[in-house]
């Protein structure tokens, strides 16, 4: 197969790929709170859905549970990227834990968004994927009140307390074209409903699908470089895919076949948002070794947005 995948190719870099605000803020948090407490400090599930930058963390004193139960009472915790439930919360307080919350800002916004719409008496029905630990965050933030809704063919079975009072919201890493047929289903089923288009999609999960698609209309072949249970990852290679053009999703260079390779004069290649740029500088340089000729980028737009951090591990002003 070496021989067969050696040859003259170009490969393209969609821009933006890999990181997001949110996650560099997050893998950030733990960095500090390390450097503020000292090792061990505990992170409740993966700080963010990424393999390479668990392990990197946890090799640097960083312990990763999945529940608070295992967090010995009054230790410092992190709550993930993800966000977590208003009961995560209580549980914290109650073992007397220190929690400093990674959670990034547009997800507790859908989280206020909850809790607003729940608290005006309607129904909420949020578009995602069952499992994913941003859902059941959102989901627990009025139990009983909102229901998850992970396709336009479900859509026919929901129930309502009262049609007139339903609106939609949205997991932040959907694919922008599935969640629009969701959305449109809903509105055929629920005239009234109202929600936030499709705003609840982060600005970096939308970013990376239309760079992705930019490449993908080019490549024969789509890598996109990040771990399996990242929801935004998975959407780059299915929406390679829905554009007809192959598309496998990585953990890193090692998991590249070198049957993939053969007859792909064009590579594309993307990352999720939680998967470290070097993994694709790694990628691209494995390319360029087999003989690619040119690495060139497509970019739709640079992105500047930038959270600021937890007041727990801000630095002083000046300091
Ligand atoms: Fe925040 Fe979007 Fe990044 Fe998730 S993908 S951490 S919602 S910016």
């Amino acid at each position: 197969a070496w021989a067969a995948a050696v040859g003259q190719r170009r490969v393209l870099l969609a821009e933006p790929r890999a990181f997001c605000a949110g996650v560099e803020r997050a893998i950030e948090v733990v960095e500090r709170a390390l450097e503020i407490h000292g090792a061990p400090v505990y992170v409740r599930k993966q700080i963010v859905h990424n393999t390479h930058v668990v392990n990197d963390l946890a090799n640097r004193g960083a312990v990763f549970v999945d529940e608070l139960d295992e967090v010995p009472t009054g230790a410092t915790v992190v709550f993930s990227a993800h966000g977590v439930a208003p009961m995560v919360r209580t549980h914290a307080n109650d073992r007397q834990l220190s929690v400093i919350d990674a959670t990034c800002p547009l997800v507790e916004k859908v989280h206020a968004e909850a809790r607003r719409f729940t608290a005006r008496g309607d129904t909420v029905l949020l578009i995602g994927h069952s499992g994913h630990e941003e859902v059941d965050g959102t989901l627990g933030e009025a139990p009983g009140r909102i229901t998850l809704v992970e396709s336009a063919e479900a859509v026919g079975s929901i129930e309502v307390e009262d049609p007139e009072r339903v609106t939609y919201l949205m997991q932040t890493t959907l694919a922008v074209d599935e969640a629009e047929e969701v959305v449109d289903a809903l509105k055929d089923r629920f005239p009234a409903i109202v929600g936030p288009g499709s705003a609840d999609i982060c600005y970096a999960t939308s970013n990376r699908q239309n760079a992705v698609r930019r490449v993908a209309a080019e490549a024969d072949l789509v890598l996109v470089v990040g771990s399996e249970n990242s929801a935004n990852s998975r959407r780059l290679a299915e929406v390679s895919r829905r554009d007809g053009t192959e598309s496998h999703l990585v953990e890193s260079v090692d998991e590249v076949r070198l049957d993939w390779l053969v007859g792909a004069d064009t590579i594309g290649i993307s990352a999720g948002a939680s998967a470290p740029p070097d993994l694709v500088a790694a990628l691209s340089d494995a390319l360029a070794g087999l003989g690619a000729t040119s690495v060139s980028t497509r970019s739709i737009g640079t992105e500047s947005i930038a959270f600021t951090l937890p007041k727990e591990v801000r630095r002083p002003q000046g300091g």
